[in-house]
């Protein structure tokens, strides 16, 4: 992957606030200095306001849109896409510039394959790794950019928001001498920041830790990452195997989809390998059946297995405004049918701080600023590993898991509402069980 430098960063500015000015202001200034000014810089200026309003916005991605001759750009803030600004691909050639410093081939030698590559831009003065991809799409290409920034980022298994007895055993568990341990969720719910904080935690000169990621998101000091390639013919089944001949003695495999990969890392779990990936699937038991109906033999799955985590980002509250409430009945009756708790201990716990998104400037008027995120934690038992070597349902397998402790996404969710980082409704709207 080609690492850009992008230009020095402009002159550190006198306060720490930003100028009071909008994106459209920029734009408007670049577009009046056309023609005084030669059509490179102006790009780069316009490509450096946008990244800068993005991280300004704490936007996750960055949506370049070509509709005929325009561009719609649009930034996705809390989960939520957010129109920015239109502009003529005519004025600014972003897209062409986004692809050199992504390290993209140029657009004719590549017309129609989609492309994922990255670069490092000092924006203001924090360094900043975005990861590019482009689409080809029928007006061109379709550019997303995925902020990742590396200021705010310290992969720290500690500050992802476990709760203190749950990182204790996601600690104990990640330090097995081999076995497989998965992490899952939707697209965008965090799998790689969770997944790259544990190989950070287990970084050390004496173990070989090697992955297989589709893309690369962040660069991992001490451990041999490689992206795969399927239209090159490198999958992750393959990479896997020409891996477990590298001796390693951890191993991260981006994610698996198929039966064949699923196989092969089990079957390295089970030889004395330490085996990390995730599964794309909302629950964490619903992982063991996700694996069942793609062809994997239960047993394997039962005797290889040593966690599963399930996590989804959900928004936090805007500090600025949020207002102390008290859930309306309606709410914690909602909860309490799909908790099955019981609604006095929801409602009278001694650290119940319940809050209200009220909306500010500093939110947009959302009440909401951030993301949080709220996860389960699964260990097999004997007795989950006879339901899983019988195929019980999904739906056993979750009250087993309930019953051996298991706190689920949804009752994580309760008790961060409950100290005032989010609200019931943000957490009942966000999981589904
Ligand atoms: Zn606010």
């Amino acid at each position: 992957m080609a690492l850009f430098k992008a230009t020095p960063p402009p002159p550190p500015e006198e306060a720490a606030e930003y100028p009071p000015d909008t994106l459209e202001q920029r734009y408007a200034s670049l577009l009046a200095a056309k023609g005084k000014t030669d059509d490179n810089t102006l790009t780069n200026g316009f490509l450096r306001a946008i990244l800068e309003f993005a991280l300004r916005e704490a936007a996750s991605d960055i949506h370049f849109d070509p509709q005929g001759d325009t561009f719609r750009l649009r930034f996705r803030i809390d989960g939520s896409l957010e129109d920015k600004l239109a502009f003529s691909s005519k004025d600014f050639s972003v897209a062409a510039q986004l692809r050199v410093m992504a390290g993209f081939p140029p657009q004719a030698a590549s017309a129609y394959s989609p492309e994922d590559g990255g670069f490092e831009a000092m924006v203001g003065d924090r360094p900043v790794r975005f990861r590019v991809s482009a689409f080809p799409s029928i007006h061109g290409d379709k550019l997303v950019l995925r902020v990742l920034d590396m200021g705010h980022q310290t992969l720290m298994l500690e500050h992802l928001g476990f709760a203190p007895d749950v990182l204790a055993q996601v600690q104990s568990a990640i330090k097995s001498p081999s076995g497989i341990f998965f992490v899952c969720g939707v697209t965008g719910g965090g799998k790689s920041t969770t997944l790259c904080s544990i190989l950070k935690t287990l970084t050390r000169p004496e173990i070989s830790i090697m992955t297989l990621e589709d893309p690369v998101e962040y660069m991992l000091p001490g451990v041999s990452q490689s992206k795969i390639s399927p239209q090159a013919g490198f999958t992750f089944a393959d990479g896997l195997r020409s891996i477990l001949r590298q001796d390693p003695n951890i191993i991260m495999v981006g994610e698996i989809r198929d039966k064949e990969t699923a196989e092969i890392a089990i079957r390295a779990a089970l030889t004395g390998h330490l085996i990390f990936t995730t599964i794309h699937t909302i629950s964490s038991v619903g992982v063991i059946s996700r694996l069942v109906d793609i062809g994997v033999e239960p047993f394997l799955i039962s005797s290889s297995t040593i966690g599963v985590i399930a996590q989804r980002l959900i928004r936090r509250v805007c500090p600025e405004c949020a207002q102390p409430d008290t859930p309306a009945p309606q709410i914690v009756n909602r909860i309490v049918t799909r908790s099955g708790l019981a609604a006095k201990p929801i409602l009278t716990a001694p650290e119940g701080k319940f809050v209200a998104a009220v909306g500010c400037p500093a939110c947009n008027g959302t009440g909401y600023r951030g993301r949080l995120g709220i996860f389960e934690f699964l260990q097999l038992n004997n007795e989950l590993k006879t339901l899983i070597d019988t195929k019980a349902s999904v739906a056993d397998l979750h009250k087993a898991a309930v019953k051996s402790g298991m706190r689920t996404m949804l009752m994580d969710g309760i008790i961060k509402a409950r100290a005032g980082l989010t609200t019931l409704t943000e957490v009942l709207t966000s999981v589904s069980e």
